[in-house]
């Protein structure tokens, strides 16, 4: 028997612990490292049908059971009045059922679950890329050679860099906050309140746990400088609802970002996660394409061939599935320019085929 592969994954992310997990099921052997020694303050996600699929595959399933199963969207304009209803479970049928959970719960699953040894606190100090492997100089003084190394570490990877020094992440022209409060409002299904470039949606997370967030359109980055006014004074103007939603709870803020570049890979270093195609969250499909990234790169590693090939491999099965995301993410985020009497016709006569369009490709295996 040959020896199994000897691979680095840098950043223990979904992406990355998604990655070790699975490379090990695989019977690689890895070593995973991460930055932070500390937990960041999670906020929520909604996971579509394809994440759910994707997560059971990784053998942490039972886990989204903690989750809230999610059937509706529920569209509404800013006001509450009610644009359209879309059954999710109709769409994922057969595929998984979409769930709203914690970034802390997903995250503690997938730690328990996968049983991985995580070096926290390390980063990578210097990378030496030959023919015979990758040797690794790490940030508290140890060194390692590896066959491959997988660039989990998210938008503003330092790995993207080694790839594509040009590849920088780039504002997608939102800016956003995020919180979980309790579901005082008692809202059952995936909501969201369209203003002019400006939305709210809340998503059930846990017994009474509703995540929330909010976004606005904004064409600079440096237009965040108006972020510095309350975040309950942007959505003054919304209904009720939303306006005690937003009285009280601290919001994280952050700007959107998204990665387009696509070169992902040198001969033994491959990006994946946000890392690689880091996206507008409109189509929430950042866990999606993750755990999907992890089940195929396990895949493809796993099987006969040199490694450069099976990363060349790697990378064109998973590119057009990971662009049409973005570019349906972008298509989505581009509506926010009409007029609400415009977009909220549209919405009424064609929500579901619009949902249909842009889901019904992702519930083919990735
Ligand atoms: C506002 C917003 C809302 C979202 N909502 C959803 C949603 O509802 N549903 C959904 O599916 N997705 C959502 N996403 C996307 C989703 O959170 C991510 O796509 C997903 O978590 C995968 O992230 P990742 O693991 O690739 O990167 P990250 O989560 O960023 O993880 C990268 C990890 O690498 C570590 N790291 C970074 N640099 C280094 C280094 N040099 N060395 C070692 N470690 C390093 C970091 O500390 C971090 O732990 C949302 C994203 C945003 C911004």
């Amino acid at each position: 028997m040959p020896n199994p592969l000897h691979v680095l994954v840098v950043g223990a992310g979904v992406a990355g612990m998604a990655a070790a997990g699975a490379l090990e099921r695989r019977g690689l052997s890895v070593d995973l490292i991460e930055r932070r020694t500390q937990n960041p303050a999670g906020a929520g996600l909604f996971l579509p049908g394809n994440a759910v699929r994707a997560l059971a595959e990784l053998g942490v399933g039972d886990a989204l059971r903690d989750g809230v199963p999610i059937r509706r969207q529920r569209l509404q304009d800013h006001q509450g009045r009610t644009l359209a209803e879309i059954d999710m479970a109709a769409l994922w049928r057969d595929v998984g059922q979409p769930v709203g959970i914690t970034y802390d719960r997903l995250r503690t699953a997938l730690a328990e679950k996968l049983r991985l040894p995580i070096r926290t606190g390390v980063t990578v100090r210097t990378l030496d890329e030959s023919e015979a492997g990758v040797a690794v100089t790490f940030s508290d003084g140890t060194s390692g050679s590896y066959d491959v190394v997988v660039g989990a570490d998210g938008v503003h990877s330092e790995l993207r860099r080694m790839v594509n020094p040009a590849a920088e992440a780039r504002y997608a022209g939102q800016i956003c906050w995020r919180f979980v409060t309790g579901n005082t409002a008692g809202i059952h299904d995936w909501t969201v309140w369209l203003g002019r470039g400006a939305t709210f949606l809340a998503v059930p997370v846990g017994a009474d746990r509703l995540y929330c967030y909010a976004d606005l359109s904004m064409p600079e980055p440096a237009a965040a400088a108006s972020a510095g006014m309350p975040l309950a004074e942007h959505f003054s103007h919304f209904g009720g609802e939303v306006r005690d939603l937003l009285a009280g709870p601290d919001a994280h803020f952050s700007t959107i970002e998204e990665v387009t570049d696509s070169t992902w890979r040198t001969r033994r270093i491959i990006l994946i996660g946000d890392a690689a195609h880091a996206s507008s969250p409109n189509m929430a499909q950042g866990v999606a394409m993750s755990v999907e990234d992890a089940l195929v790169l396990a895949e493809s590693l796993g099987g006969p061939g040199e490694i450069e090939q099976l990363l060349a491999r790697y990378r064109l099965r998973r590119l057009p599935r990971t662009r049409w995301v973005q570019a349906r993410a972008r298509r989505r985020d581009s509506t926010r320019g009409m007029t609400p009497v415009v977009r909220d016709a549209v919405l009424r006569l064609a929500a579901s085929r619009i949902y249909e369009r842009d889901y019904g490709l992702l519930r083919d295996r990735p």
